[in-house]
C-alpha cells in the first residue's frame, strides 16, 4: 500500500475555506484546449443524422478564466415512440477517455444507434476541467456531486436543463468515467483537505468496467 501524499494547501483536519480554495485554484494550468480538441471536431464533421446544439455557455470572467461554449449532438430526427439514449462525457474533465470516447462514438457509430434510437451526446460537461485536466471545476465543486436542483456548479445545472429540454423521458443513460492513477495521487488527497477528512488510499483497477445506478441498478446490465 501506497504512503498517502499529504497534501499542503489548508490545515489538515479543517475544511478550505475562500482563501485555501483561491490557492488551489492560483495552482491550476490550462494544459490543452477544449476547443480545438473537443468544439473544434463536433463542428468539423457529424454523421448526417446528428445535429449539434448548443446549451449555453459557463461564465467564468469573474475568475479571469474566460467562457466555455458548451455543446451537445443529438437525432436530427426525433421520433416519438422510440427509446432515448443519453450519452454524457467530462463530467470529470480530466478524465480523458470519456471525452475523446464520446466524440469517437459520435463518429463512429452514432448513425448506426441512430436507426433504432433517439440519441443525446453531452461529450465535455466540464471543459474547464478538461483543459485543465482536473476533477473539479473551478469553485473547487466535484460537478458529479452535484446534479440536484439549485446546484452550485454550473455545469451540472446546464446539462441537467439541457437533458430536460432536449430529451423527455431517458431509457438508458451511459456516463463515461475513468479511474486514473492520480486519483489516489492528487484527487484524493485534495478532497480530503478540502473537507478536512482523512485520504483513504484504494486500489485503482485496471480495466472496463460498468456501474450502476444505485436507486435503479440494472445488474445484468452493469454485471454488480
Ligand atoms: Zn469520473
Amino acid at each position: 500500500m501506497a504512503t498517502p501524499t499529504p497534501y499542503d494547501i489548508g490545515t489538515p483536519g479543517s475544511p478550505w475555506g475562500p482563501t485555501e480554495r483561491a490557492a488551489w485554484l492560483q495552482r491550476q494550468q490550462r494544459r490543452r484546449s477544449y476547443l480545438d480538441e473537443v468544439v473544434a471536431p463536433l463542428r468539423a464533421a457529424l454523421p448526417a443524422q446528428a445535429e449539434l446544439l448548443s446549451y449555453g455557455e459557463l461564465d467564468y470572467t469573474r475568475l479571469g478564466l474566460g467562457r466555455y461554449p458548451l455543446h451537445a449532438v443529438r437525432s436530427r430526427q426525433w421520433l416519438a415512440g422510440r427509446p432515448t439514449v443519453l450519452v454524457t462525457g467530462g463530467v470529470h474533465g480530466y478524465e480523458t477517455s470519456g471525452v475523446q470516447g464520446a466524440l469517437q462514438w459520435i463518429r463512429d457509430d452514432f448513425a448506426r444507434a441512430a436507426e433504432r434510437f433517439n440519441l443525446l451526446v453531452l461529450p465535455c460537461i466540464s471543459p474547464w476541467g478538461y483543459e485543465t485536466i482536473n476533477r473539479w471545476n473551478p469553485d473547487a465543486l466535484d460537478p458529479n456531486r452535484q446534479f440536484k436542483p439549485g446546484s452550485p456548479a454550473a455545469e451540472s445545472a446546464l446539462a441537467m436543463a439541457c437533458v430536460a429540454a432536449q430529451a423527455g423521458e431517458v431509457a438508458l443513460h451511459i456516463d463515461l468515467h475513468e479511474t486514473t492513477d492520480t486519483d489516489n495521487s492528487e484527487f484524493g488527497p485534495a478532497k480530503a483537505a478540502r473537507d478536512g477528512g482523512v485520504f483513504h488510499w484504494d486500489p485503482i483497477p485496471d480495466g472496463f468496467y460498468l456501474g450502476g445506478d444505485t436507486e435503479g441498478p440494472a445488474r445484468a446490465f452493469s454485471g454488480r
